[in-house]
């Protein structure tokens, strides 16, 4: 089960270190460049759930749980499956949806990432909240 991003970081971070170990052919080295590549073409939120965002916000709003379950959804492509980890995440750790978001701005002046929140959280809301 994807926990955070910190799976994929982690992943990627394999991948190069693996690149880079010498014992590989000239095969196995593309194989794992291609899949590396692969990754990087995927659009996820580039959160690290370090929640310095959650510190700052007025309206306590789960903001790297959001994201991850965006990323769930860009990942596996799975609504339902996205939505179960955002209930767990937001509502279930008693935050507040990405929907009640004021805008504020001050999350994204904490944020080490520099992540468009605001924007980012509108996707959320279009993507898990909207139609529901
Ligand atoms: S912009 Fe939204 S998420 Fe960010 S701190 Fe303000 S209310 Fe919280
Ligand atoms: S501060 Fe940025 S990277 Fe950290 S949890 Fe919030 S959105 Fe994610």
């Amino acid at each position: 089960m994807l926990s955070g991003m910190s799976n994929i970081e982690q992943m990627e971070d394999n991948l190069s270190y693996m690149k880079d170990f010498a014992g590989l052919t000239e095969e196995q080295k593309s194989t794992l460049e291609a899949a590396q590549e692969e990754m990087n073409r995927i659009p996820l939120i580039p959160c690290t759930t370090c929640n310095y965002c959650a510190k700052v916000c007025p309206m306590d709003i789960g903001i790297s749980g959001s994201f991850t379950a965006m990323n769930y959804l860009t990942l596996y492509g799975s609504k339902p499956a996205a939505l179960h980890q955002e209930n767990w995440l937001v509502g279930g750790h008693g935050k507040k949806r990405a929907d009640q978001c004021i805008k504020c701005g001050a999350c994204e002046a904490a944020c080490p990432q520099h992540i468009s929140i605001r924007e980012e959280l509108e996707r959320v809301t279009e993507a898990l909240i909207a139609e529901q």
